[in-house]
């Protein structure tokens, strides 16, 4: 069982109370590395869910001003930094990923309290209208739209809800937090570091359990007029459905299926290292990692051969010993669902370059592997693999790769490698992905504002849209 300063409780949080179940029932979570029981937590609700709400909505009675949610943000983001080892170790093991990887996360999530603490005024001032209608001043105020719901997944525990949660503080909408049934620890966690900061009664919850009964409680309330998720597109689908009935608004970061494309004059050196650390990180389990990589035709075989070595270098194993570069696989289905890709692809013709392939599920680690003459009509360029899958796909002109790129439903995130950059951002232009990392593998931060097009999804988290996402407009005509 697991142990540590940060989990005094193992339970759910409404009105600045820990509670469990109302059932008494609990579910176990496990460490991915090992199979350990790491500890059991409540399984909540309908009625608990119920119960958050109303808590929530009480705190909207009494909204704080602006430098006192600040000063929420900003003590926030001080206790993440100061726990992050001990978050990070959390984080390692509930989820897999590395220990230092999970301490980078946490770093990630501070900066979005750092963020929004530091630009939450100016984002939320009032504005007057120049012009003077109606013999009327104009101006539009922010106000905070009402209790919001946030459900998160497990890939990125703590990022994931950081994203929400500071901006959902910082406009002043109390919340009804449910994370994913495979990572609830580190949302525990974090709200230790919620319960030692000075927030009024109600105005941070905690449901964890079953996800049609909370999100089914959620969707249903006519208090709770926001719900931002994160997660599959099915399960945004789902959302969007049960959202007419109560006109709730939605914000929906769903799946992706990332090309990265790689022209012949880019520099190869950086494109590769760029793509290992685009990859790998969380084993490939996240929705802004390349899935689908096109290289140009002259510089194939170099850049497979100069990926294959790096990537057969990469140690897989377990997330706490020192060394390790991936960690397992979240569970068997995941594991499974690559496995899969991979035996497709190899039967479609693809030549795998590095990783051994697993015979059968012992564990859930899974290589680094690389396959070269892989192509469109894969598995692994159709789906999101979510998983250290990189299949290389050949393409000779910057119009059929244009054409390879769009030719999904996705529109997350997408890289473009090449020492043109008028050639970088005509591709940009063509191709329908809400993030386009030029020469660089990079993913979303904290003041720009991220999110898909098209079945990735709607709105934008981070950046002055991530805020106003959580807030109403009111429109004074003052005679
Ligand atoms: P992932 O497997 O990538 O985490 P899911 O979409 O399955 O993606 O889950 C994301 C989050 O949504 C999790 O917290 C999960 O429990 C929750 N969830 C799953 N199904 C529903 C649902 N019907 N309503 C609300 N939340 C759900």
């Amino acid at each position: 069982m697991l142990q540590s300063t940060m989990l005094p409780h193992l339970k759910g949080y409404i009105n600045n109370q820990w509670v469990g179940a109302k059932s008494g029932t609990t579910f176990a979570v496990h460490n991915p590395a090992t199979n350990e029981h790491l500890a059991d937590v409540p399984a909540m609700g309908t009625a608990e869910t119920k119960q958050a709400i109303a808590a929530a909505k009480a705190a909207l009675g009494q909204v704080a001003d602006i430098a006192t949610r600040k000063q929420w943000l900003l003590d926030i983001r001080d206790n993440l930094l100061a726990e992050r080892e001990e978050i990070g170790r959390v984080l390692c093991l509930e989820h897999g990923k590395p220990w230092p990887e999970a301490q980078g996360e946490v770093d990630y999530a501070a900066s979005f309290f750092d963020y929004y603490a530091n630009n939450m005024e100016s984002i939320l001032a009032p504005e007057t209208l120049p012009e003077t209608p109606k013999d009327c001043q104009w101006s539009v105020h922010h106000r905070p739209i009402g209790v919001v719901g946030l459900i998160t997944p497990w890939n990125f525990p703590i990022a994931m809800i950081a994203k929400k949660l500071a901006p959902a503080l910082a406009a002043g909408c109390p919340s009804v937090i449910k994370p994913a049934s495979l990572t609830p620890l580190t949302m525990i966690v974090l709200f230790q570091v919620l319960d030692s900061v000075d927030l009024p009664q109600g105005m941070v919850n905690l449901v964890m359990g079953s996800a049609k009964e909370i999100g089914g409680a959620l969707m249903e309330s006519d208090d709770v007029p926001l719900v931002t998720f994160t997660g599959s597109t099915e399960v945004g689908q789902t959302l969007m459905n049960q959202a007419a009935k109560t006109v709730k608004r939605l914000d929906l970061e769903l799946g992706g299926n990332a090309p990265f494309i790689v022209f012949a004059d880019a520099d190869l050196d950086n494109a590769v290292s760029q793509l290992i650390g685009n990859k790998f990180r969380g084993s490939g389990q996240t929705c802004v990692c390349a899935n689908r990589v096109y290289v140009q035709q002259e510089v194939y075989q170099e850049f497979a051969d100069l990926l294959a070595e790096k990537a057969s270098q990469l140690t897989v194993g377990d997330g706490m010993e020192e060394g390790t570069d991936l960690g397992p696989l979240v569970d068997e289905d995941g594991f499974n669902k690559v496995k899969h890709q991979l035996e497709d692809a190899l039967a479609k013709g693809a030549k795998q370059l590095t990783g051994k392939a697993p015979e059968q599920l012992e564990a859930l680690f899974f290589p680094a592997t690389v396959i070269i003459n892989a192509s469109q009509d894969m598995l692994c360029a159709q789906e999101e693999t979510f998983g250290p899958l990189v299949p290389l796909i050949p393409f000779s002109t910057e119009d059929e790769v244009i054409s390879y790129a769009n030719d999904t439903e996705f529109g997350l995130a997408s890289y473009v490698f090449s020492a043109d950059k008028d050639k970088c951002h005509r591709v940009a232009q063509q191709i329908h992905f809400g993030h386009c990392a030029i020469n660089s593998g990079t993913g979303p931060a904290a003041p720009a504002p991220f999110g898909g097009m098209l079945h990735s999804g709607m709105g934008r988290e981070g950046g002055k849209q991530g805020l106003l996402a959580y807030v109403e407009l009111q429109t004074i005509a003052e005679a």
